[in-house]
């Protein structure tokens, strides 16, 4: 497909090394770890190297600590539902910031229903969590603080090396979610001290369908899925053998890239949101100028519908996004872009450009060009674009 895909937020393709590295996992080597016979030994033996391969792409110190699931999504349930269920004695206070994904909101809103107090950190205009305010919520009760390492939005970094510091502290777990982050931010659990570390595979060019918890060594989780007891008991059902083969792999290439990855794409980025802000009137950078994810811009448009953008790019063979593809489906405004102090009209004005190891600069030329003048057909359609930047618009055409 000839797409200028720029919506590696939202997905990312396999590497074609990993799935070269997969294949024979399918056919081959395919036996249950659980198995007693020979075959079984082996696929036991090829998920342990897959495991210490994750575990070195975050420095974890010991192997055991990286527990598979199927999806970040049920990372984060099995940090933070496992969690409070293990520790309720303790305490029922969780805090989280209020630009959260949509799967830490979902799970602190079962906690609620289910005794649990949750309280929602503010930001500030750049999306970033206020300490200030972290600190002042912090009570006798609280047993965890979850926080991820960047927004998959605004791509704003948080403070988290300091947020772990004030958790250990006070002796509060402490959950991020690292998976806007974990393709351009290296992971070090033992520089950071985290409690659990939620990864996806398909975030740094893996297959779906697999992620990991990191567990600290010495703390408990009650499990969410029970069975076979699988993963020390953290998760039971049979190990997606050939998903978590190339999860490792694609950690073990990353783990190498990761610096000189991060570096072009700033590049592109910074390349992207120059000529942007630039060549189009009325047009703003959400998220923090130069604090954020280096694959990520966020723009806001006056007097555009993101929608409508969306399409206009498009028809043009370029694959971009409103904001998180989990919420995209929804007609409220982003919930982070409106904890960024934005009005309901100007969230929804909203481009979140996303890149990845594919992405070329002949891309973002392409993009630059085409940008401007989408959003002058669609404002001189629009009713809401003052007269003032109409006339201007026709000046420019004369
Ligand atoms: N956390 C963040 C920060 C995300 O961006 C996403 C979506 N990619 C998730 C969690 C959930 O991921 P998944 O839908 O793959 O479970």
């Amino acid at each position: 497909m000839n797409e200028i895909y720029l919506d590696y937020q939202a997905a990312k393709p396999v590497d074609k090394q990993v799935l070269e590295y997969m294949m024979p996992y399918f056919s081959e080597i395919f036996s249950n770890p659980a198995s007693l016979h020979n075959s079984g030994d082996i696929a036991t033996e090829k998920l342990e190297e897959s495991r210490k391969k994750i575990a070195q792409f975050i420095n974890a110190p010991e192997i055991s600590s990286i527990i598979f699931t199927s999806s970040a999504t049920e990372s984060n349930n099995l940090a933070i539902i496992g969690a409070a269920q293990r520790y309720h004695k303790k305490g029922n206070h969780i805090i989280i910031s209020e630009i959260e994904h949509i799967s830490i909101f979902n799970i602190c809103k079962y906690l609620e229903r289910n005794g649990f107090q949750i309280s929602k950190v503010p930001v500030d205009q750049y999306g970033i969590v206020k300490i200030d305010k972290l600190k002042r919520l912090i009570q006798e009760n609280t047993i965890l603080i979850s926080i991820a390492t960047a927004s998959n939005e605004v791509g704003s970094l948080q403070p988290i090396e300091q947020i772990s510091k004030i958790a250990q502290e006070k002796e509060i777990l402490f959950h991020t979610d690292a998976i806007a982050s974990e393709s351009v931010i290296p992971i070090d659990v033992q520089t950071i001290p985290v409690d659990f570390l939620s990864l996806s595979s398909n975030d740094i060019y893996g297959p779906k369908g697999v992620a990991a918890l990191y567990i600290k060594k010495g703390i408990r989780v009650n499990p969410i899925i029970l069975g076979g007891g699988q993963e020390n008991g953290f998760r039971s059902g049979s190990h997606n053998l050939h998903g978590i083969i190339g999860f490792g792999k694609a950690a073990e290439i990353m783990k190498k890239e990761i610096n000189q990855e991060a570096k072009r794409l700033e590049f592109l980025r910074d390349k992207l949101i120059k000529g942007i802000l630039n060549s189009i009137p009325n047009s703003y950078l959400n998220g923090h100028p130069t604090n954020r994810l280096p694959n990520n811009a966020h723009f806001r448009f006056d007097f555009i519908e993101g929608e409508s953008l969306i399409l206009g790019l498009k028809d043009q063979g370029i694959a971009a996004a409103t904001g998180s593809a989990c919420s995209s489906k929804t007609l409220e405004p982003s919930h982070t872009l409106i904890s960024c102090g934005l009005l309901h009209e100007e969230a929804h004005g909203s481009l979140l450009i996303s890149l990845g190891r594919y992405s070329k600069e002949e891309e973002i030329d392409k993009l630059l060009e085409g940008l401007p003048k989408i959003i002058k057909r669609l404002r001189l359609l629009s009713p809401l674009t003052p007269q003032e930047l109409i006339k201007q618009y026709n000046e420019v055409n004369n």
